[in-house]
């Protein structure tokens, strides 16, 4: 097959609506998504045949209307065609009712309490802005999810209702900058880190299986400091998976592009070409469903979480985002026209402001247990949240704010002000690959995401606060007398107020943690501290006014997310005393016991077994620690699942069960270290990071 039939193959796209509806139901279709309607039963009843008719061809059964609920999965229930006759047969059926409307049994969803003090009912609903397409053999049906008294249960819902609010403001300032455009849409380019490990290691560790991390486990005597492998060659059994992985996805429309090793052993990174945020966000989704299941397949598994081995980097996913006009037009590329200048400075402008401003929301838009291991860890950004603007955009706004010419270019015309924007080509802004949020020549890239993330989450977030921006910057613009004076005293006032949140140096130094402290900038280091920031009333406010939460929507989703943190820490432990008590505990002593046989038979003969006995007393004693800490983390987990607070709770998982387990760690991996590798019950980091050999 070539290409060109490849690409999209598994998708009711333009190209097949076009070719299996009737004229009159694709326009019907087109006129409801271009102006936000409701489409009628019976265009969805000729919809909904023409796709179960391209699907059966497709070798199709089932269909299912596939959803985003709040675990930042994906979710499917598969109702198959069938439907029986009168004579004892079955037809295959597929109607607009079933297109339009799903009731999945949702009670076991979480929903923060929503629907337990309402109705246990949810109900999936048809976005017919996001494509069908097919996967395993089931046409999936992309859908909202909503409650049945309306309160949205999904992460899709509130991401269209993001895009709507930008769109909105987005097209109000450039009305006047005398633009006629209907429509701004936000985009993302989602770069996913994975790691890559042999299916038969990972099936001898617990931990990994129940938790995605490991939770014991020495260096390895090679890590990543030779730095051989960032954009190494890739090792044949990856490049096929890799092919594989390319292969599906292409047929599922996404626009796969780029792939590399990256700095950790074992790890990889795919990209695909942006796209607008809630396609992005379906692709995303589906890349990692697609990643896991593939390496299946290549007896290999693929870890998506954002720290499985201490010591080496762990993974992350940079959102590029921006936004672009339905004409095309990306609103953050720098231009080269004075005018076209001065509305790239408003809208930066917008951006900084929304990031100072909601630097708590950015903040907890990234925040989980397993990223907690990676923000401020040397190796992805703090989690102190602020923006890197490179040299020369920091240099024009620095010279706006203090009414000076920028003096890089000597041809700038500063009586318009904002026009002195030399055309800068992407390559030209410097790379800090330390900075949280930075721009990176004509988009954002948001550098504080975990692997295992939706992106939806973080792209909520920053579509809101930047309509908020965009929203303040309209009224104080409309009815200016002169435009171009006004955008550039805005500029200048804007920049000035918040250009505590830029910062070109180094991220990751002590330095900067110091300094950002004295600008007063936010740092919450770990996810308990960051979510209540969430329903503050400035932020639930904020959700109100562009329509995107409701404050119980708020309220739930808050603690969904402090729920879910003590949930996967609680896991962790009771993965941790599991593996100490029935294979690390037990196979040292069984070493020890060899060691202190060996002694003993050694010294009946007068032999000094000084070595055996040394060692057998040094392990011994880690045992004696070992079965101490053990005990206080089992208390410190008891403690913590009796708080009935949950806040509390979230700090006790964080303060008293996380310490006991780094505790536990330490001993265990000092065990590692001195048994003899035959007894060590669990494959080590060295045969987990290198166990793709070729
Ligand atoms: P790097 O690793 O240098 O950061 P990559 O090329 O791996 O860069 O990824 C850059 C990502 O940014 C790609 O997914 C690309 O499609 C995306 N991107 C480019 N332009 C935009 C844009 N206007 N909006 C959103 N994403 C963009
Ligand atoms: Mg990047």
């Amino acid at each position: 097959m070539v290409m060109s039939e490849i690409f999209g193959s598994l998708v009711f796209n333009e190209t097949v609506m076009q070719e299996r509806l009737p004229k009159y139901t694709y326009k019907e279709l087109k006129t409801c998504i271009a102006n936000g309607d409701p489409i009628s039963l019976s265009c969805a009843t000729v919809i909904a045949n023409a796709m179960k008719d391209w699907a059966i061809e497709k070798g199709c059964t089932h269909y299912t209307h596939w959803f985003q609920p709040m675990t930042g999965i994906t979710a499917e229930k598969h109702d198959a065609f069938i439907q029986p006759t009168a004579d004892g047969k079955v037809i295959m059926e597929f109607s607009g009712k079933e297109l339009i409307k799903g009731e999945p049994d949702a009670s076991s969803f979480p929903s923060g309490g929503i629907r337990a003090t309402f109705e246990a009912r949810g109900y999936t609903a048809w976005d017919p802005t996001s494509y069908a397409f097919i996967k395993d053999g089931t046409l999936c049906i992309p859908t909202a999810f909503v409650s049945y008294t309306g309160e949205v249960l999904d992460k899709k819902t509130p991401l269209l209702k993001s895009m709507e609010a930008l769109s909105n403001k987005a097209c109000k300032i450039l009305k006047l900058f005398g633009k006629n455009v209907d429509k701004v849409t936000t985009t993302v380019g989602p770069e996913q880190e994975y790691f890559l490990i042999d299916k038969s290691v990972y099936e001898k560790r617990k931990d990994l299986i129940f938790t995605g991390r490991t939770l014991f486990g020495a260096p390895a005597p090679k890590g990543q400091e030779l730095e051989d492998h960032y954009f190494g060659t890739i090792k044949q059994r990856v490049v096929k998976y890799m092919a594989d992985l390319d292969m599906e996805l292409w047929k599922l429309g996404i626009l796969a592009k780029t792939k590399h090793n990256e700095v950790a052993p074992s790890q990889h990174e795919l990209a695909p070409i942006f796209s607008q945020s809630n396609v992005a966000t379906d692709a995303n989704q589906l890349t990692m469903e697609m990643m896991k299941k593939i390496a299946s397949r290549h007896n290999m598994v693929c870890l998506l979480h954002e720290k499985p081995f201490d010591g080496v980097n762990g993974s992350g996913k940079h959102n590029n985002w921006s936004m672009s006009t339905d004409k095309g037009e990306n609103l953050l590329e720098p231009g080269d026209t004075p005018e076209d200048n001065a509305q790239f400075l408003l809208f930066l402008a917008a951006v900084i402001k929304a990031v100072d401003d909601y630097q708590d929301l950015l903040r907890v838009s990234v925040a989980s247990a397993g990223n907690d291991h990676r923000l401020g860890a040397n190796e992805a950004p703090p989690a102190i949240v602020s923006m890197f603007l490179g040299e020369e955009l920091d240099g024009i706004l620095t010279a706006i704010a203090e009414d000076r010419t920028y003096s890089k270019r000597a041809r700038c015309d500063y009586e318009i002000g904002v026009s002195c924007l030399p055309k800068f080509k992407k390559d030209t802004t410097d790379r800090n690959r330390t900075s949280p949020f930075a721009f990176t020549g004509n988009k954002f890239e948001f550098r504080m995401l975990g692997s295992a993330f939706s992106i939806s989450g973080p792209n909520i977030i920053l579509n809101t606060i930047v309509a908020e921006s965009l929203d303040q910057f309209a009224n104080e613009l409309e009815g200016a007398e002169d435009l171009m004076s006004a955008v550039k005293a805005l500029v200048k006032k804007t920049f000035i107020a918040h250009k505590r949140i830029i910062f070109n140096g180094n991220g990751y130094s002590d330095e900067w943690v110091k300094e950002a402290k004295k600008r007063g900038l936010l740092n919450l280091a770990s996810t308990p501290e960051a979510i209540p920031y969430f329903k503050s009333p400035k932020n639930v406010a904020l959700f109100e006014k562009h329509g995107i939460f409701s404050p119980l929507e708020v309220e739930s989703r808050t603690e969904i997310l402090i729920e879910n943190y003590c949930k996967v820490v609680n896991i962790e432990a009771l993965t941790m005393i599991d593996m100490a008590n029935k294979e690390i505990l037990p196979a040292v002593t069984t070493y020890i016991n060899e060691l202190t046989a060996t002694a003993i038979n050694a010294k009946s003969l007068g032999i000094n077994a000084t070595a055996q006995t040394a060692t057998a007393k040094l392990l011994s004693d880690l045992c004696d620690k070992a079965m101490k800490t053990l005990k206080k983390l089992k208390d410190s987990v008891h403690k913590a699942e009796g708080i009935g607070n949950i806040e509390d709770q979230a700090m006790s998982y964080r303060n008293d069960v996380l310490v006991a387990m780094d505790e536990l760690r330490k001993l265990a991996d000092e065990m590692e270290v001195n048994t003899a590798e035959k007894y060590w019950p669990i494959p080590t980091y060295g045969d987990l990071l290198f166990s793709v050999k070729e």
